[in-house]
């Protein structure tokens, strides 16, 4: 049987079926990858860098993933969902009625800070 260098750890392995990683690194490689499927499951958006700040997996395994079909990640543009409440949007990142909210929000913190000063 061939020979093979683990992506991971680079170990010469000899892969008892269509694999890259050895023996030792399937499981950490399993735990990397519902890491990153959980975390995109909340942030479907997210991009690869986010997903490998909070994950802690390397962006090049998270790619391996996404080329290997493991894992899938959103990417078209209308599949955009908001960020607030997760109804659907055309684009960006938050739908009209939280974008009102948002909107109110600050300006309530804006009046709030008009009104501060005003007593001092
Ligand atoms: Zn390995
Ligand atoms: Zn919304």
């Amino acid at each position: 049987m061939a020979l093979t260098n683990c992506v991971r750890c680079g170990k010469v392995f000899s892969p008892e079926k269509i694999t890259s990683v050895c023996p030792d690194c399937i499981q950490k490689e399993n735990e990397d990858l519902r890491k990153v499927t959980e975390y995109l499951r909340d942030y479907p958006l997210a991009n690869i860098m986010e997903v490998s700040d909070r994950t802690g997996v390397f962006p090049a395994q998270i790619l391996r993933f996404i080329k290997s079909g493991s894992l899938r990640i959103t990417a078209a543009p209308d599949a955009y969902k908001c960020r607030m409440c997760g109804k659907d949007v055309k684009k960006g990142t938050l739908c009209q009625d939280c974008m009102d909210k948002v909107k109110e929000l600050k300006e309530a913190v804006k009046k709030k800070n008009k009104d501060k000063k005003k007593h001092r």
